[in-house]
């Protein structure tokens, strides 16, 4: 493909798309097949697929040991992962949150009737502000849920010092932070405890699947049981549970993922540096950074678009981008306040989120892993510049709809 400059050669217009088959974010990393076939072979040969086989057992000591935490408890999901720390941490009544953030953060209160109180972020970290925490405790707030998004450790030391003051429980939903670090201490051994997401769509999977981790002996013990229906022993239920188990043909693609880690973070972290070169210092685009001595995982490529600057909002660059078979994507858009229940629950949350309403309407996110190569990056990069260049043309053909001259 040469080049698209003009506003004529996009896709939006009516031309060819510049990919023919799509490009998504949160395409998943497959590790070497082979190694994980055998693994699935030798689990059918031994016929224990679930219940904390070998698998498992093996992926929360590497785990553990990778991130450096006395307990890695496996589990099915995060979401159920987070319910269940969620109860066994005795969080109840309100706990904070921010909005900014997959539903399944504050549906894990709501699912056992905790009010989720959102917190509005702050505006360069896009996490929660501790500066906005303290107001909104009141004397039925239990507990706080940091979210470390885009795998950047969220304002760990603020939350914890509220915390401990003000007798609170705190745990971090850590669901786009594995393999990330804070203070050159890996995320999952801060807080109460963390929760790791190993869905598909994130940095590390097992299919589905999740961890919480801890440094709190009573605490691993109470999840361990819960998450087994509360079996202490053979025909001993000795606490009501759930059903939290991962299997073991997930802990076998874990186990697979593991051995490529250093590999992923380098080509994820090398797809980053090629945004960060072919997006440059456009006017009204931020691109989200990573600075800092710590390690991150470079999963998300994150840009804020300025519609004032640029002249094209963030929805019509995704269209334009949609059209050329790039399927970047807007992220918890419209807010967690503004979905069911809580837009329900809650019809004014927005007076008191105004950063979180302004970031929606502004972020967007790029392909990246192993399914996107650095040409198709530069060609990204080129597109987002071309729609950029036509900005107002686009703008006022797409959006109002006026007869504009394009070829120029
Ligand atoms: C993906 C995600 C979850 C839920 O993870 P599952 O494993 O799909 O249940 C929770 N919180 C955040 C921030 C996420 O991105």
């Amino acid at each position: 493909m040469t080049k698209k400059t003009s506003c004529s050669e996009l896709a939006i217009m009516g031309s060819v798309p510049a990919f023919t088959s799509p490009l998504y974010v949160g395409c998943p990393n497959i590790g070497d097949r082979q190694a994980f076939l055998a693994r699935v072979n030798d689990i059918l040969d031994r016929r224990w697929l679930t219940n904390n086989g070998a698998y498992v057992q093996e992926l929360e000591r590497k785990l553990e040991e990778h991130l450096g935490v006395k307990h890695c408890i496996a589990m099915c999901n995060a979401t159920v992962a987070l319910e269940i720390t969620i109860r066994a941490l005795g969080m109840s009544g309100e706990v904070i949150v921010p909005s900014f953030t997959f539903v399944a953060t504050p549906h894990s209160l709501q699912w056992q009737q905790i009010t989720p109180v959102f917190c509005d972020i702050d505006p360069t970290t896009h996490s929660i502000d501790p500066r906005r925490v303290e107001s909104l405790i009141t004397p039925r707030t239990t507990g706080i849920i940091g979210v470390h998004l885009w795998g950047k450790p969220c304002a760990i030391e603020p939350l914890e010092e509220i915390a401990q003051r003000r007798n609170l429980r705190l745990l971090f939903d850590a669901a786009h932070a594995f393999g990330c670090s804070h203070n050159n201490r890996m995320i999952g051994g801060y807080g109460d405890a963390e929760v790791f997401s190993f869905h598909a769509t994130k940095f590390f999977n097992t299919f589905e699947g999740g961890a919480v981790t801890t440094n709190d002996d009573d605490l691993a013990a109470r999840i361990r049981l819960m998450k087994n229906f509360g079996f202490a022993g053979y025909d001993n239920v000795i606490y009501i549970g759930t059903n939290g188990k991962m299997s073991e043909v997930s802990a076998a693609m874990g186990l697979t993922s593991l051995e490529h880690l250093d590999s992923l973070i380098e080509l994820n972290h090398r797809n980053y540096k090629a945004y960060a070169l072919g997006l440059g210092d456009l006017p009204g685009v931020r691109l989200v950074p990573f600075n800092g001595k710590n390690s991150y995982n470079y999963q998300y490529v994150v840009l804020e678009i300025d519609s004032e600057v640029t002249g094209i909002d963030r929805d019509l660059l995704l269209q334009v981008l949609h059209a050329e078979n790039v399927m970047a994507r807007r992220y918890f858009f419209p807010g967690c306040h503004k979905m069911e229940p809580y837009s329900s629950h809650f019809p004014h949350a927005g007076l008191l989120l105004p950063e979180t309403e302004k970031l929606v309407q502004r972020v967007m996110s790029l392909p990246t892993g192993t399914a996107v190569t650095e040409e198709d990056i530069n060609k990204i990069c080129s597109l987002i510049k071309c729609a950029l260049k036509n900005g107002d043309k686009l703008t006022n053909s797409i959006r109002l709809g006026k007869e504009v001259p394009c070829a120029s």
